[in-house]
């Protein structure tokens, strides 16, 4: 990263932790938790103990740092090695992220930076300027899909409630401040499970692992009445609802699907799965020695911040995450896909000098688009 960029980096990373001092605190049983934070242009420090919300903005203004995580683990010695921590539990946490969706939208905004030519681009799987095909990705977040992850939160939101029995005000979610939402389920009986169980939980979330017997078709002998119906709990009755779409078409479905028989029933339900399965990173859940974003810190892949969400639907992090500042400021913009701010539209902007609201430059340094001219 070049130095302006870096100095302006921290200046406004710092002026926002300063200024927002009311939007980030130590989780509860902060003293039993692991703490980490990474600085710009060098790598991780974990196994840290910050135990209140004093030595908490004491670390943020003395390091700056560009990221800050904490585990969702509780340990009786959180600063030692991970193999002297002594594990006693951890919250379940659910990643779902735009990039696991296979959103068609994603061609129009995944810049893609050639690593020979530095060519900015979008829409091609190699440099239109010199053919190379090592490339790297940042994507610009669209509407569309900040609102197709909120229907896979508000899937899990509800299968959490309903199949596993989470009361709804254990349940919190936070914008990620870049491309996702994080759920996060506290105070659960499920906290003590290891990463073995939270697998478990995770293929059935994602309806993995299903088989044509799981919805009552049997190699041999199939009965009509075994097939799912509307009104069973869980999957069974959602996985109904997708087969069937009404009440009335069930049974002359269950007729088809037996006379297409067995492996086309398996294939149909590979559908079933990509179309209601809940869409989590499977890696995040299982993973329970994780140390992950800390609510109300600035995410260094945007700028914005990873925010608590009070209501899902009306959240829109393109304003309600964005708390850097308007000052005017200039940089050489190289940003070949617009983008939406504070209800602002900003490029696309092809190598040139342009004076915008600092969070727009900050969000673009961060992607890699732009240099400051400092
Ligand atoms: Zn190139
Ligand atoms: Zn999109």
């Amino acid at each position: 990263m070049h130095e302006n960029d870096l100095k302006l980096l921290e200046e406004t990373f710092k002026k926002y932790y300063f200024d927002h001092f009311d939007l980030i605190h130590v989780p509860p049983r902060s003293a039993e938790r692991e703490f980490g934070y990474q600085k710009f242009n060098s790598g991780m420090i974990r196994h840290l103990t910050i135990k209140n919300d004093k030595e908490l903005h004491l670390m943020l203004m003395n390091n700056v740092p560009s990221d800050v995580y904490c585990s969702n683990a509780y340990y009786s010695f959180p600063n030692l090695p991970m193999e002297e921590k002594d594990w006693k539990e951890a919250n379940l946490i659910f990643d779902i992220d735009a990039k696991d969706l296979n959103l068609d939208c994603r061609n129009d905004h995944i810049c893609k930076k050639c690593r020979s030519c530095q060519e900015v681009f979008v829409n091609l799987s190699e440099c239109p300027n010199c053919q190379s095909k090592k490339l790297d990705q940042r994507s610009l977040t669209c509407k569309n899909c900040i609102h197709a992850v909120k229907q896979e939160v508000k899937k899990l939101f509800s299968i959490l409630i309903d199949d596993l029995g989470i009361e709804q005000n254990n349940i919190q979610v936070f914008f990620s401040g870049n491309e996702g939402f994080h759920i996060y389920a506290l105070n659960t009986q499920y906290e003590k499970l290891g990463s073995r169980e939270r697998a478990d939980l995770v293929d059935y979330l994602m309806l993995r692992g299903t088989i044509p017997e799981t919805f009552g078709f049997k190699k041999f002998k199939s009965e009509r009445s075994s097939f799912p119906d509307f009104d069973e709990k869980g999957w069974k009755g959602r996985v109904a609802e997708y087969l069937f779409g009404s009440k009335s078409k069930r049974s002359k479905l269950i007729t088809k699907i037996l006379a297409d028989g067995y492996s086309s029933f398996q294939k149909q339900l590979e559908d079933v799965k990509e179309a209601v399965g809940i869409k989590i990173d499977p890696n995040v859940t299982i993973d329970i020695h994780r140390i992950f974003r800390l609510p109300g810190s600035l995410n260094s892949k945007s700028g914005l911040t990873k925010q608590k969400c009070e209501n899902v639907d009306t959240f829109d992090p393109f304003s309600d995450a964005c708390f850097i500042d308007d000052k005017p400021t200039e940089v050489l913009a190289n940003c070949p896909s617009s983008f939406e701010l504070k209800n602002k539209k900003f490029g696309p902007f092809k190598n040139e000098k342009v004076l915008i609201p600092k969070f727009a430059a900050i969000y673009m340094i961060c992607k890699g688009l732009a240099t400051s001219t400092w």
